[in-house]
């Protein structure tokens, strides 16, 4: 009874929800929920926890099954007189409980946020802490306030003209038990529609009194602030996922917050440039972090995660780059890199994490490589830069 042709639709839709949403989150342990019908909030008010990195430095970390829209996790940097916060999540309501467990943790005021990129998922509840601290200052690389203001915008206002559909598609999904595959929906499968559907009506929900909250601080390539007698780097590496990616660093700590560069257990790709990325990720490597908060996913310990991105990267990058000298066309190139083999062991046989693995990473990334490997010249099968 499932409608294919309404689940393309659908599909096609929630992609355009997914684009600027980051698809990341923890890795769905996946306790489906046991009321489909319960409101928003209550999804979401269990929706993370708080775990303690170092004196005053707290990771904020997202506990919604991976779906198609998804909070990004927070890092609070808490000194003597005020916060800093890394990144905010997909929707205000979400903002306002994590606020709330700031105020558990210090009185202190919010001084500053950093926004690592300019997807929703990282910046959309910026307005929620200046309705909080209306002094705040949002501080991001030059190209993220530029993006914020246009491809931003346009993505945003995509979202929000097709989220009702897609929510609609899911919750057709969930009533028929058959995914947006047509295969019998799996229960991890169940828990991240319904996350998805809760986020995304939120959102939906809370456009109307969506106001702009863009960075009142922008950098190059790096920015440091000394807040309170504690070191605090701020960094953007060129493009990788985005052109305007920022981490932020703590040297004394070892504690990095990497945005969207690193995201456990499945990357997010869409625009990125894999030799960028790899730059990038070396770069990461070469600071050494003590722990690294992802993007999305659980605190992550020592650099192990960065190196085995950046192993994967290279071996789609290779494949397409290798494919197109020699002359392949993109179908055999995709089958060439045996994705499957190159997938993170913690996907498992989880469906929904194999599709966005699949879906929203390697097979974007694979096309994207091979397009550029082929516009540098069908003749050249060496890295463009490395
Ligand atoms: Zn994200």
């Amino acid at each position: 009874m499932s409608r294919p042709g309404a689940a393309r639709h659908a599909a096609a839709v929630l992609a355009a929800v997914a684009l600027a949403s980051g698809l990341g989150s923890t890795v769905a342990r996946a306790a489906a929920h046991a009321a489909p019908r319960a409101p928003a909030a209550a999804d979401s008010s269990a929706g993370f926890r708080v775990e303690k990195l170092a004196t005053g430095v707290y990771a904020l970390i997202r506990k919604e099954p991976l779906g198609l829209a998804n909070h990004s996790n927070r890092l609070f940097i808490i000194g003597t007189r005020d916060v800093v916060v890394v990144d905010t999540p997909f929707t205000r309501s979400a903002a306002r409980e994590e606020i709330r467990a700031l105020r558990k943790l210090t009185p202190k005021p919010v001084r500053y946020v950093i926004n690592t990129h300019w997807h929703d998922d990282h910046v959309y509840a910026n307005q929620a802490y200046r309705d909080a601290w209306p002094g705040v200052e949002f501080i991001a690389q030059a190209h993220t306030r530029e993006d914020l203001a246009k491809i931003g915008a346009d993505n945003r206002r995509r979202q929000i003209e097709g989220g009702p559909d897609a929510i609609a598609a899911f919750r057709e999904a969930l009533a028929t038990g058959t995914s947006l595959q047509g295969t019998p929906m799996s229960a991890d499968e169940r828990a991240a529609y319904r996350s998805t559907i809760a986020i995304a009506t939120e959102y939906v929900a809370e456009a109307p009194g969506f106001q702009p909250a863009l960075p009142t601080i922008t950098f190059g390539d790096r920015l440091t602030l000394e807040h309170d007698g504690r070191t605090i780097e701020i960094r953007s590496f060129g493009r990788a996922v985005t052109r305007g990616d920022a981490i932020v660093y703590l040297p004394t700590e070892g504690v990095l917050a990497a945005g969207d560069l690193v995201d456990d257990p499945v990357p997010f790709s869409y625009g990125a440039d894999a030799l960028g990325w790899i730059a990038a990720l070396d770069s990461l490597t070469a600071l050494a972090p003590r722990v690294v908060v992802p993007g999305h996913g659980p605190v992550l310990q020592g650099d192990a995660s960065i190196r085995a991105l950046s192993r994967l990267l290279a071996a789609i990058e290779d494949g397409a780059r290798v494919a197109a000298a020699r002359g392949d066309t993109l179908a055999p190139t995709v089958a060439s890199l045996h994705l499957d083999d190159l997938k993170p062991a913690a996907i498992g046989s989880n469906r929904m994490l194999d599709l966005l693995f699949t879906s929203y990473f390697a097979g974007p990334l694979v096309q994207a490589e091979f397009v550029r490997a082929r516009a540098r010249g069908p003749k050249d099968p060496s890295p463009a830069r490395r």
